[in-house]
């Protein structure tokens, strides 16, 4: 077991200025809290924290990490309270250690590989402080390097896990010795026969393997040398699970890879690169398909070199990198540039500082030097723009920042979408607009009698969810011209003394349906609902077609005739529906400009009165509707006025001459005189609309002697 003072000491060796104490505390309270209980090898528990800020003071972290490393199980696995633990350790502690509990209690066993990608950047988006994580892969590291104790299926699935989630983070946070570790000890437990048969064939040609590796290294130095190219070459035998992957892509049998070496040259800029490629390729053949030039064009990572294979001394295969020291630096590091370039965006600059950070706070301790900046750094929101959260089942679901349960329950599906009544959070009821969260765990409550609310357009956040609840809105409204239609036509049957709704039924309507060119008796009561066909036309199908066809199709064309005259009230849509037949409330006289609303009435159509109508006030909500003024049309609308003046001669020639001076027709005059000398005038006129119809007032209003004139109805 590791002791204490190595910790404490390899600490200090990084942060010379820094006061150790708090490992010294976090380590006693540790072994109090953690008192008695035994890992499955059968040692005290205290080894697996103490293992963990071994591992974090090799990545060189500052005492707090370390500490909050000791500490990291504390609230899981003890009676420890977040406040005691808060109390005795202070905030920072408290919140690193709440971070690593939080991540430990995500619902990961029923993880996919397709999901893969969508865990690894939950579970970066949780860790708000960069060193949750790195204490998460410390300790996922100890826990690979104990896993022998643990049962085959369990060595397993924790395996799998390891290599889809916990190997990646590594490598993109450019901790490569964590990312091969990791990944040799889950090969080793997931692929245990193909393990041992590359970790023999090495050991057998070990001495063969170093005194090739050797000669090779001369060979380039010395090529290298003659040019007066200054270069160290590396060279080094391939991780087993790299050689792993690569027989699975290229379907290759191990005993057919030769090349489980490998050889990288650094230089100092890009033309010794290419300069030393020419060399390599004149001093060995090279294999043409195999060669790569990433430094001309990188890969999105920003990863940069020169991959060739050459066949070499010996004829066999080699694999060769050329890059700079520069190009070296950021494929070690991996400045998870990777994930500064977002689908094709530009690099982000602020998050391609975060990462150069993480990898100078895993690389060196320099910025530990100013303890508010460190804090501020390590506080970090990698996705700014993106919340990922569960379905009860475990599957994650990426979404827009401040998308809420409604896009949820869409991005699921949208029967479940126009279903959706509630939400419950991680267990508890929430408001459908509550924003969620990285981590929650939602679950949709449905019903089946509970449409999507127009509401709902206000908040979410998903281009489905928006599109889904539009089409709602869409098919209701063809449901409401269905009830419309059914509610003219039934009347009009009526006045034939014909019955519509057995009518319908009958084949002959089958034959009107085909008639008009619809598809369905539903469409055909729609478009009578829209206003394209009238009630009448379908009737005239009904009637008898004898001798006295001639005398009742000229009775019923008259009566279309009307209608139709009738009909054409423009000047106001129906929203969403097209054509419905229109009238104007006798008691309001909506002109255009006004504020509308539209009534759907038994079996005539759409009456649109004032908004603050009394009449519209009085029906019921389920018959109102949205109607709107079209803009340009060239229909006057009758309108009532209403005019207080004192009597004198001439007054009336007055006002009529200010009322047509405004175009405005006068269609109705009324007036009463009082005794008192005064006078009321009611107009009826015609305007353009309500602009129209203040110019008239204002006019009015200038006339000598008028006190008082206002529109009435
Ligand atoms: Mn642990």
């Amino acid at each position: 077991m590791i002791r204490i003072n190595d910790i404490v000491e390899r600490v200090a060796e990084h942060n010379p200025d820094e006061n150790l104490d708090i490992i010294d505390r976090a380590y006693i309270y540790s072994a109090r809290v953690h008192d008695g209980q035994v890992r499955l090898s059968g040692e005290p528990y205290l080894s697996h924290p103490l293992e963990v800020a071994g591992i974090l003071a090799d990545m060189k972290l500052d005492a707090q990490s370390v500490a909050a490393g000791l500490l990291h199980d504390v609230i899981e696995d003890t009676h420890v309270t977040p406040e005691e633990l808060g109390d005795m350790f202070g905030k920072e502690i408290l919140h690193i250690v709440s971070g690593v509990t939080k991540l430990s209690k995500l619902p990961f066993q029923t993880s996919q590989a397709r999901q893969a990608e969508s865990l690894r950047k939950m579970l970066l988006a949780m860790a708000d402080d960069i060193r949750v994580i790195l204490i998460k892969l410390a300790d996922r590291l100890h826990n690979m390097r104990t896993l022998q104790f643990h049962k085959d299926d369990k060595r397993k699935i924790t395996s799998q896990e390891t290599l889809d989630i916990y190997a990646p983070i590594a490598a993109r946070l450019g901790i490569y010795w964590i990312k091969q570790e990791l990944e040799e000890i889950a090969f080793m437990n997931l692929h245990y026969t193909e393990y041992s048969k590359m970790k023999s064939r090495i050991s057998k040609e070990k001495e063969e393997g170093e005194k090739y590796i050797k000669t090779v290294k001369g060979y380039i130095e010395k090529k290298m040398g003659e040019a007066n190219l200054k270069c160290m070459v590396l060279g080094r035998y391939k991780s087993f699970y790299s050689i792993y992957q690569k027989m699975i892509s290229q379907d290759l049998e191990f005993k057919d890879i030769y090349d489980i070496t490998a050889f990288r040259i650094i230089l100092d800029t890009i033309p010794h690169c290419y300069e030393a490629l020419g060399l390599l390729h004149a001093l060995w053949k090279p294999i043409d398909i195999k060669f790569k030039d990433y430094i001309g064009r990188p890969k999105p990572n920003m990863y940069q070199s020169l991959h060739t294979t050459v066949i070499g001394p010996y004829g066999e295969r080699m694999e060769i990198q050329i890059r700079t020291w520069e190009m070296e630096k950021v494929a070690k590091s991996g400045i998870a540039a990777h994930w500064s370039y977002k689908e094709g965006k530009p690099i982000d600059e602020d998050l391609s500082k975060t990462f150069t950070w993480i990898q100078n706070l895993v690389e060196e301790q320099e910025n530990f030097r100013d303890p508010a900046e460190f804090l501020e750094s390590v506080r970090i929101d990698l996705f700014p723009d993106e919340v990922y959260v569960f379905t009860p089942h475990g599957e994650i679901k990426s979404l827009p920042k401040m998308a809420t349960p409604v896009d949820f329950a869409y991005s699921i599906h949208t029967e479940v979408g126009n279903q959706c009544t509630g939400a419950k959070v991680n267990g508890r009821m929430v408001s459908l607009r509550y924003e969620l969260e990285t981590g929650d765990i939602v679950e949709i409550i449905t019903s089946k009698n509970h449409p999507p609310s127009k509401d709902w357009l206000t908040f979410v956040k998903t281009v489905k969810a928006r599109s889904r609840i539009r089409q709602w809105i869409k098919i209701q409204e063809k449901e409401r011209s269905i009830t419309l239609g059914r509610e003219m036509c039934d009347k009009a049957f009526r006045k034939h003394r014909l019955n519509f709704n057995t009518l319908l039924k009958s084949e002959e309507m089958g034959k009107v349906v085909e008639h008009f060119g619809f598809k369905t008796r539903e469409d055909l009561i729609a478009n009578v609902g829209y206003g394209k066909i009238t009630p009448l036309q379908i009737i005239r199908q009904f009637l008898p077609k004898s001798g006295a066809e001639k005398d009742d199709e000229s009775i019923f064309n008259k009566i279309i005739g009307r209608v139709r005259k009738k009909k054409p009230k423009g000047g106001v849509v129906v929203k969403g529906i097209d054509d419905v037949l229109v009238k104007f409330g006798k008691c309001c006289k909506p002109v255009p400009g006004d504020l509308i609303k539209g009534y759907i009435t038994r079996g005539f159509g759409v009456t649109v009165h004032r908004l603050h109508c009394v009449n519209i006030l009085k029906t019921s909500p389920e018959r109102q509707i949205e109607v709107e003024w079209i803009r340009d049309t060239a229909e006057k609308f009758p309108v009532k006025i209403h005019i207080h003046s004192y009597d004198r001669v001439g007054l009336l020639a007055d006002v009529a001459a200010n009322i047509s001076k405004n175009e405005a027709n006068i269609i109705n005059a009324n007036s009463k005189t009082s005794e008192n000398k005064t006078v009321e005038f009611f107009f009826t006129i015609t305007v353009e609309d309500t602009d129209h119809l203040e110019r008239v007032l204002s006019d009015v209003k200038k006339v000598k002697l008028v006190q008082e004139v206002k529109r009435i109805g």
